[in-house]
């Protein structure tokens, strides 16, 4: 089932997609309230058409997303020329992880503020995004896929030389500028994805393909992911986990490329859709 958050103009409302149709949901203001009940959904009202009604992000978490960053090998590979000479030689044996806030998050169609005069080191990264349906603290990798709700497409935007060397190393401003999490175009429930390690993801940037590579290469799994941040933190229904990008981002490049004004970026997960923004100039 694909599960979509859409705004007619009242706010937030949740529906499921049939073909090219909405169908919105009866008593669900919030997707965080439809994950909490877990059944019990009731179609009501007509339908909407997919292609004109707006699209908000599926979902916004209570608390920050939490991130993995290094999760695919290439990936790293192609980052060492842009880590300080304190950064991990090796993709460490725990995944490093950060988080992104709530309030950078923007859904489909929305514009990506380009960070000029701050820095034009703009870069997308399409990540896989798991949502969490059953909550828990220390859930064995064996039983982690059991409290997964669904997945959708993230885009863990970066501004590179913020990220990397600003700040004390810390990544967690160049991961923050305002709209710089794409989120959507909805949830796939997850009886769709019977295995999150199989599924291709690509990013193109005006139709050219930048990322091209499949889950499988993850380094962490996503069930690994869930019981290494669970261990002593207790998850909750609605917490989104980001579980890193392949190699292909605009920093790797020789040279690097950067995102401008007016680029459009197109995420793509097979079995999930298409995330599409649009970069657009700040203030
Ligand atoms: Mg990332």
């Amino acid at each position: 089932m694909k599960l979509c958050t859409f705004d007619e103009g009242e706010g937030p409302l949740t529906g499921v997609i049939e073909g090219d149709e909405i169908l919105p949901l009866r008593d669900t203001v919030e997707m965080i309230e439809l994950i909490e009940r877990g059944a019990g959904w009731a179609p009501a009202g007509p339908r909407l058409p997919l292609h004109s009604t707006r699209l908000l992000a599926p979902i916004v978490p209570e608390r920050n997303v939490f991130c993995v960053g290094w999760n695919y090998s290439e990936h790293f590979a192609e980052g060492k020329d842009f880590r300080p000479a304190s950064a991990p030689q090796e993709i460490p044996d725990h995944p490093a992880l950060f988080s992104k806030n709530p309030f950078a998050i923007v859904g489909p169609r929305a514009g990506v503020r380009h960070p000029a005069p701050i820095s034009d080191q703009l870069d997308y990264e399409v990540e896989l995004a798991v949502i969490i349906g059953r909550g828990g603290r220390d859930i064995a990798e064996s039983d982690a896929l059991d409290h997964i709700f669904g997945y959708t497409v993230a885009n863990d935007v970066s501004v590179r030389d913020v990220q990397r060397s600003w700040h004390g190393g810390q990544w967690f401003k160049g991961k923050n500028f305002d709209t710089h999490l794409p989120l959507g175009p909805w949830i796939v429930t997850k009886d769709e994805i019977p295995d999150p390690q199989a599924l291709r993801l690509t990013t193109k940037v005006n139709g050219v393909i930048k990322q091209d590579s499949n889950t499988r290469h993850m380094v962490f799994s996503v069930a690994r992911i869930i019981a290494e941040l669970s261990a002593g933190l207790t998850l909750r229904p609605g917490d989104v986990i980001i579980t890193g990008t392949p190699e292909g981002v605009g920093m790797g490049r020789k040279p690097p490329e950067w995102l401008k004004v007016g680029d459009i970026m197109e995420l793509e997960i097979e079995k999930i859709g298409i995330l599409r923004n649009q970069v657009e100039r700040s203030g």
